[in-house]
């Protein structure tokens, strides 16, 4: 492998005016994690790596009003240690703690998680389950991309090549809210989920279900999910019946994939579960759930 040239430009427009003017051997680098480990195996060699680092205002984690707002640059281990994070969306520093090791979580970036576009990912269900937008920048502007709409298959996402996530938003509601993630690893404590379920309810007064979204990962190239059983879920009390009727369209939804997680036949079956469980964690008292 020749070492590419390391570029560090000093602003998102002189970076994004880097990589728009050499499509082919040019690529973004954030904390490396992924993209030194492809191009170790071979499968990406660029000539010169747009560094992200000495970038002004992508790092770091602040609440305006009712969004929490995350700089693409921000390690996911500050995602999960932060105060605010754990306050206002705990569902999403849970799933970036669960991320790898700590030698992963204090170099990967939360916009290099959402880019790589690797579908045994955990931090994408979560942050799509909380309604999350990206914010991109290119040489021809900036847009919002829901991050539930980011990724379109393997490794591919709908930025540009000179696009740059700068920043993700995560709306954050009032009272009634909850949300979870659970992560489902068969090989080793450090490893990729075999399934990742996030969920979210917002509940009325009386408890009954506002809307619900259920979000899973790592079972299909994009993130799975049933826009039918959650329409179907409005209005409902918060039970197990409930729960089992979602996890059961989830399961039967889904096309799942194979790989050395899991069989596309045991895969479907742990949807079903985890997807039932995830639910069943609203049915219990907030504090139960914060403590388990
Ligand atoms: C041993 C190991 C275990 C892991 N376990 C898990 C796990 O359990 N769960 C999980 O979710 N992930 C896991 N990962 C993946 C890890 O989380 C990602 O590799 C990491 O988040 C990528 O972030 P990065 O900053 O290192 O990205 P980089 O490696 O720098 O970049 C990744 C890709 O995104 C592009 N990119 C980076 N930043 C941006 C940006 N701001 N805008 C546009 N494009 C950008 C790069 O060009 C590259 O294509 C694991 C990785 C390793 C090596």
């Amino acid at each position: 492998m020749t070492a590419p040239v390391v570029r560090e430009p000093g602003s998102t427009r002189e970076a994004c005016a880097l990589l728009a003017a050499d499509p082919w051997g040019t690529k973004v680098v954030s904390g490396g994690t992924a993209l030194v480990l492809m191009m170790r195996q071979g499968l990406v060699a660029p000539q010169s790596l747009v560094a992200l680092w000495r970038i002004p205002g992508l790092a770091g984690i602040t609440r305006a009003g009712d969004v929490l707002r995350i700089g693409a640059t921000t390690t996911l281990a500050e995602v999960a240690a932060s105060p605010l994070v754990r306050s206002v969306a705990p569902s999403l520093a849970h799933a970036c703690s669960v991320v790898g090791n700590p030698r992963i979580r204090n170099v990967a970036t939360l916009g290099g998680n959402l880019a790589e576009a690797d579908y045994a990912s955990d931090p994408p269900a979560a942050l799509a389950s909380l309604g999350a937008r990206c914010h991109a920048t290119g040489p021809d502007g900036t847009r919002e991309i829901p991050v539930r709409d980011l990724v379109t298959g393997f490794y591919e996402t709908v930025l540009d090549h000179a696009e740059l996530i700068t920043h993700v938003d995560v709306p954050i509601a009032g009272p009634g809210r909850r949300a979870t993630y659970l992560k489902y690893r068969t090989r080793s404590s450090e490893d990729r989920p075999c399934v990742g379920v996030a969920a979210r309810l917002d509940a009325d007064e009386r408890g009954r279900v506002r809307e619900l979204d259920v979000v899973v990962a790592a079972v299909a190239p994009t993130l799975h999910r049933v826009p039918a059983a959650l329409d179907a879920a409005a209005g409902r009390a918060v039970d197990d019946a409930l729960a089992g009727e979602v996890a059961r369209s989830y399961a039967e939804a889904v096309e799942p994939l194979e790989d050395a997680r899991g069989s596309a036949w045991y895969r479907r079956r742990m949807v079903e579960v985890l997807v039932r469980r995830a639910v069943q964690r609203f049915t219990a008292p907030e504090e139960v759930v914060r403590s388990a």
